[in-house]
């Protein structure tokens, strides 16, 4: 496993590579993208690259890849407590305590921060101590979705990794061999809301694949504008909870966005795009496309599952 196990991102990955092969460590790396873009999978595999004792790093073979890539490095340390909503300065303190201790096997010492974002000032004013006067073996990974949280003394001194979108044609191949028996609408549906990303497209098909058959009963109910049908899929809705419900809405809007940009000359001809066009005009789309982001919002707000499918079934009747 080495760095083409991230899909995509080539520029960046021939980059890092090159730099790590000539010995150009940076002390301070900050990955940015959104959920579900590789970021832990870059860190990890940045992590290997430069414990690595092969040819062309990560080679993941040597041991110290094994580790770094498997069962754990004892200097690839990731400092987080996930149950907790912000980085506290007590952790960073303790990274920084511990980064004055020697490697404990290899040449360098690596700290990976996996919400770089949820770090408060005072506890990157902490970081910035370390950013400031690392020692020589010293690494710090940042990983964020959002660098502008980042104060600019701690961002300047990072080498920035932004990780970009995939191409359609690279997701759907991934898609595919991730869930083989997904439909080509559900593959598109969820290339649709990804931006692009991997991880996103798959837990939209993960979020999505035990919710077919109100999916495509909806789908049916509406390309077909069967409003007694349409009634049958909302009525048993109005006794769901709010977080089942805001999965399934979201993924009828990416179906009806899918259709839509089908209907524009540049989607995917999917069976279901197909029928939502033959059946309904771009305008419809758009307006029950609308209905349905406010009735998200409305569950995300506490707005009950049975107002708002009471509102749904009037709005996209
Ligand atoms: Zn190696």
């Amino acid at each position: 496993m080495g760095f083409e196990s991230l899909l995509g991102n080539e520029r960046l990955i021939e980059n890092i590579s090159r730099s790590i092969s000539r010995g150009r460590i940076s002390h301070f790396y900050l990955i940015c993208g959104p959920a579900g873009s590789g970021k832990r999978t870059l860190a990890k595999l940045l992590g290997a690259a430069i414990l690595c004792k092969g040819e062309n790093k990560p080679c993941g073979v040597c041991p110290a890849c094994r580790k770094a890539l498997g069962s754990g490095h004892p200097d690839l340390i990731t400092i987080d407590e996930p149950e907790k909503k912000t980085v506290s300065v007590d952790l960073i303190r303790q990274a920084r305590a511990d980064i004055y201790i020697q490697p404990n096997e290899a040449d360098r010492k690596i700290y990976v921060f996996p919400r770089a974002q949820d770090m408060g000032i005072p506890s990157q004013n902490a970081l910035l101590k370390v950013l400031e006067e690392p020692p020589a073996y010293g690494v710090f990974i940042l990983l964020t979705d959002n660098p502008e949280k980042l104060l600019p003394t701690v961002r300047s001194r990072c080498t920035e990794l932004s990780l970009s979108a995939l191409p359609d044609h690279a997701l759907r191949k991934k898609l595919q061999e991730a869930y083989p028996q997904a439909s080509s609408d559900m593959l598109q549906a969820a290339i649709s809301r990804s931006g692009g990303f991997l991880g996103q497209a798959l837990s939209i098909l993960e979020e999505g694949s035990d919710l077919p058959v109100q999916t495509e009963a909806f789908l049916k109910a509406f390309a077909a504008r069967n409003t007694y049908a349409l009634l049958q899929v909302l009525v048993p809705m109005e006794k769901w909870k709010r977080d089942q419900l805001i999965p399934i809405l979201q993924q009828w809007t990416a179906f009806l966005e899918g259709a839509l940009v089908y209907r524009s000359g540049v989607g995917a001809a999917t069976p279901m795009a197909q029928e939502l066009t033959a059946g309904r005009s771009a305008q419809e789309l758009m307006t029950a496309i609308r209905h349905l982001q406010k009735s998200i919002e409305y569950a995300q707000g506490n707005v009950s599952p049975a107002a708002i499918c009471g509102y749904l079934q009037w709005a996209l009747r």
